[in-house]
């Protein structure tokens, strides 16, 4: 058995940075200390994504540093965990020989009993045990925690490779998370962002008693000390009016819903398999317009998924003009191996015309964007600090109830909720002022 130092590496999206710091958890209650540097670690750990072939390359490039440690010093253990690993069940000890232990995303547990066996043969573990979210949570949390609600998907879109890589769905239950709320809460976490693949669709698998999102979020807005609540991933298909309500009525939960669009045209969102079309979406966005008229919407979309013609893509153009996302993340389309999206191949768009209509859309997106912005200019915002400015240390960094960045003057450490003046705005994000009576009296404290 090796004991001593590790290094973690994580690749994707915000379930891993969840799942990594679990991991984390784990392996501190194992008497692990954390290593600066990789090549200073006895064990050196990587939790992989696959959402994307291009991470793929740059997680291969890590995993290749890794094996010239391991050749400098041959009882390093290697580990891989997430998707990647996941999707690479069959050939992960056959094509990276130097890798000791591999485990999905169900099963980071696990490495604890590798890591207590005697076993010196490479060990694989896949099949769905257990929540990350039941290993240990690491010492110093921070003003903000993720919250794993669900792992997942029962979803089929064409695209996707999570119904693969992490199973069906299946919720926590609310007492189980109620009570992971209040524990964080205590720890002085004040906000928290609920995580599930589809997280929406949390509580309709749970037995006896089947329950709903708005429920979920009604508890955990009742837990004392927590300030903001906010949600990732959700599915448009399960955005219903109780959701939105929750948005309107709860006063923790933020006033920006993230709602996935991924195509405006009708004809693309069923070839994407998405169960929803661009009218059904668009009575989504304005609903939420009228429960919650301040509310940001921000969106997910792919340009060039196989098949998009000119006309698919300006009704993508359109409902960007219309609905004046408060932001986008915007990606080409690239084939995801084991998807259904990966076989259409004789429809691929050609990667120039894909990235002239991408320009496009950034233009309308950023422009939109920016307009959106304007709303902000002369309000009193309530604003979380989260730090200092990177560029600018002598200001602080922030977060709106909208989820917009606010660089300001001012005085506060991380967590602490003040009023910021906004003076500008852009797409990117605002800036401002704190009140100086606010300033001055918590510099008198
Ligand atoms: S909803 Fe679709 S895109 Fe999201 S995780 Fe499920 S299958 Fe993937």
């Amino acid at each position: 058995m090796v004991t001593g130092r590790y290094h973690v590496t994580t690749f994707g999206c915000q379930m891993n940075a969840h799942d990594s710091g679990r991991i984390e958890g784990l392996l501190e209650s194992l008497g692990y200390l954390p290593a600066p540097k990789r090549d200073e670690a006895d064990l050196i750990l990587f939790n992989t994504c696959s959402i994307r072939e291009a991470a793929d390359s740059r997680f291969v490039a890590h995993l290749m540093e890794a094996r010239a440690v391991k050749r400098r010093r041959p009882e390093t253990v290697i580990g891989v965990g997430g998707c990647w690993a996941q999707s690479m069940k069959d050939e992960i000890f056959a094509d990276y020989p130097f890798v000791d232990v591999a485990f999905g995303p169900g099963q980071a547990g696990k490495l604890a009993e590798f890591l207590a066996s005697d076993s010196i043969g490479a060990q694989g573990y896949f099949e769905f045990e257990s929540f990350t979210a039941d290993l240990p949570m690491k010492a110093g949390q921070g003003h903000h925690a993720w919250v794993q609600i669900s792992v997942g998907c029962n979803c089929r879109c064409s695209y996707c490779i999570v119904p693969t890589t992490r199973g069906r769905e299946v919720s926590r239950s609310l007492d189980e998370l109620t009570g992971e709320i209040q524990d964080l809460a205590a720890r002085g976490v004040v906000e928290v962002t609920l995580l599930g693949q589809n997280v929406n669709a949390w509580g309709r698998d749970l037995r006896p008693q089947r329950s709903s999102f708005s429920e979920l979020l009604s508890c955990v807005d009742s837990v004392e000390g927590i300030e903001r609540v906010r949600y990732t991933s959700p599915h448009p298909k399960d955005m219903r009016e109780d959701v939105i309500e929750a948005h309107a009525s709860l006063p923790s939960v933020c006033e920006h819903i993230h709602l996935p669009l991924q195509s405006g045209s009708s004809r693309i969102l069923k070839r994407m398999r998405r169960t929803y079309d661009r009218s059904r979406y668009m009575d989504r966005v304005a609903m939420i317009r009228e429960r919650v008229p301040d509310c940001a919407i921000t969106t997910d979309i792919i340009v060039g998924f196989p098949g998009e013609t000119d006309e698919d893509f300006a009704e993508t153009l359109e409902v960007a003009e219309e609905v004046g996302f408060d932001g986008a993340f915007t990606f080409i389309f690239s084939p995801r191996r084991g998807t259904e999206a990966a076989e259409m191949s004789d429809a691929f768009v050609d990667h120039d015309v894909a990235r002239k209509r991408m320009d496009r859309l950034l233009e309308v997106v950023r422009r939109r964007g920016s307009e959106r912005a304007q709303r902000f200019l002369g309000r009193d915002l309530e604003v979380m600090v989260e730090g200092t400015s990177r560029e600018d240390p002598a200001r602080l960094r922030g977060r709106t109830r909208h989820n917009r960045n606010v660089y300001f003057d001012g005085i506060g450490a991380p967590g602490d909720l003040v009023e910021v003046s906004i003076t500008g705005a852009t797409s990117q994000s605002l800036t401002g002022e704190m009140a100086l009576a606010a300033a001055a009296q918590r510099l008198s404290r």
